[in-house]
């Protein structure tokens, strides 16, 4: 068994892609995905098939309502946007920004890696599609294991040196998607979509809808999913 790793799962693209080069690495993974009360469900369900197809050793499905404190049009407060051009997508802070949640879920990993003997933790940031959310950003990374490494008893008397490993920060989607389709991701079963209908079909047309057709777009390969309309 290779060195214990606690990566935090979304279900999302950006972190199945994570998953698979951590495993390529080596890594023993535990997989962490909250359910901060979402409002795009899909993604949890997307998350316990990502988990499985990546044979992790334990995933968690924590849930932290994060709705009952803040408001996002990630937990249903307010419209997801849609059509947003690339410009508009990296201009200020999106609405669809929640408040504190890196922060969050990353104390979360920490935690449970300090209980694990894990020094190493996964996160699936990338500083270049969303320049918007300020948690993804490598000042932030370096901020965080700088606590990390002072918050934890492990990380103080020195028998854990926390890394956070951003594999993804600063590529483009497209070079995300071609070295993960290399790694056999099953985008499938991955989700994007802040907005997808009952059935979890997505729409096609949120930010993240748009930035995943975009990056397989631009990588020259055909996105697995289904859409609600045509895209
Ligand atoms: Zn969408």
């Amino acid at each position: 068994m290779g060195k214990p790793a606690v990566i935090l799962l979304s279900g999302g693209l950006d972190s199945a892609t994570v998953g698979a080069i951590a495993r390529d690495e080596g890594f023993t993974l535990y997989a962490l995905s909250v359910d901060y009360g979402q409002r795009h469900r899909s993604e949890l369900e997307a998350a316990r098939q990502v988990a499985r197809w990546l044979g992790v050793q334990e995933h968690v499905v924590l849930g932290v309502d994060l709705s009952q404190l803040v408001t996002s049009a990630l937990t249903g407060s307010c419209p997801v946007p849609k059509e947003r051009l690339p410009e508009e997508m990296a201009e200020g802070i999106p609405v669809t920004y929640v408040p504190a949640r890196n922060t969050v879920m990353l104390s979360l990993a920490l935690g449970w890696a300090e209980v694990l003997g894990a020094a190493d933790l996964f996160i699936g940031v990338n500083a270049v599609d969303y320049s918007g959310y300020l948690d993804c950003r490598p000042e932030f990374i370096a901020a965080f294991t700088r606590l990390a490494n002072l918050a934890t008893k492990a990380g103080v008397e020195g028998s854990l040196r926390f890394t956070l490993h951003t594999p993804l920060i600063q590529w483009t989607k497209a070079r995300i998607i071609r070295r993960g389709t290399e790694l056999g991701v099953p985008y499938e079963r991955t989700h994007s979509c802040y907005d997808p209908d009952a059935n979890g079909l997505s729409c096609g047309q949120c930010d993240a809808c748009r930035l995943r057709l975009k990056g397989f777009a631009e990588a020259g390969l055909e996105d697995p999913l289904g859409y609600r309309r045509a895209t």
